[in-house]
């Protein structure tokens, strides 16, 4: 990946815990590293394909400026949901933070916190088979929508399935949907575990009838293994009410564990008897 760079902005501002900090002000210096691709605007020598450094420093100075914060560290999430939000060519950024005037008591250097934040892409799958299954879905993906510093990218058609598992209750809608966001996978599953919870799901019985279910499938290509949270989802090879939807989205995602992709997981499930 390219990188600009945009190193030791200056400023005099007025965040700290201490009272004094925020009274008397001190030095600090910002530094960027942004991940993009520069190649099209080299050939091109058009400023249009690639990020101006100098909009970029003017949007860190207007958060710098937009309140006194305790922590950098906050002023560093701020700064880089800002700039990733703002330049959509701009696909991960690593951000330091420098107090060269840090109230120690001791002589230093300065001190500082360095951090990184990206996009991440993440596949979801829903499935609704209680009261008006088609609306559940759409309400999800929308309240999917209005989380914060995340999108919808894209969206598979909306398909009947039979059920699984527990086989006395009424046929699914599925659909699964691509999603970029700045949230980490459990701040994501919290999120869908409260969209979840606000369109009135309960849960009586595994795998039972429910109004909505929202499931991470995919977050970039990471795998997670912990007690709340195991992904790639750890039955989605043997469901096609993932499949079908995932493939109609993205057939050639190769799977981080199973090493195949979308569309050659499900012509094996179509040959397989093992089904969840
Ligand atoms: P269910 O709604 O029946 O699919 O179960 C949801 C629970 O499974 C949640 O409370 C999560 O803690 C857990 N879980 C584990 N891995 C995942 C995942 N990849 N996506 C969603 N929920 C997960």
């Amino acid at each position: 990946m390219d990188k600009i760079y945009i190193r030791n902005l200056e400023f005099i501002g007025y965040h700290g815990v201490f009272e004094e900090e925020k009274k008397l002000g001190q030095k600090f210096l910002i530094s960027l590293e942004l991940d993009t691709e520069l190649r099209e605007a080299g050939i091109e020598d058009n400023i249009e394909k690639t990020i101006h450094y100098g909009y970029v420093a003017k949007t860190i100075e207007k958060v710098f400026f937009s309140k006194k914060y305790d922590l950098i560290e906050s002023l560093g999430e701020d700064i880089a949901r800002e700039v990733l939000k703002n330049y959509k060519y701009i696909e991960k950024i690593k951000l330091e933070i420098k107090k060269p005037w840090a109230p120690v008591g001791i002589i230093l250097e300065d001190v500082s916190i360095v951090i990184e934040r990206k996009w991440n892409t993440v596949y979801l799958s829903l499935g609704s088979n209680m009261g008006n299954k088609k609306e559940n879905l759409e309400k999800a993906i929308f309240n999917i929508s209005q989380l914060a510093d995340t999108y919808v990218t894209k969206k598979s058609e909306i398909i009947e399935t039979e059920p699984f598992g527990y086989k006395e209750q009424d046929v699914f809608l599925n659909a699964c949907i691509e999603i970029k966001t700045l949230l980490y996978p459990k701040e994501l599953l919290y999120k869908l575990l409260e969209i979840e919870k606000n369109m009135g799901r309960e849960r009586k019985i595994k795998w039972g009838p429910r109004i909505i279910d929202l499931d991470i499938i995919f977050y970039n290509k990471e795998i997670i293994e912990e007690e709340d949270l195991i992904v790639p989802h750890p039955y989605m090879e043997y469901r096609d009410f993932v499949l079908k939807p995932l493939e109609e989205i993205k057939p050639y995602f190769v799977h981080p564990l199973l090493n195949k992709r979308i569309s050659t997981l499900r012509k094996e499930l179509e040959n397989n008897e093992t089904k969840i």
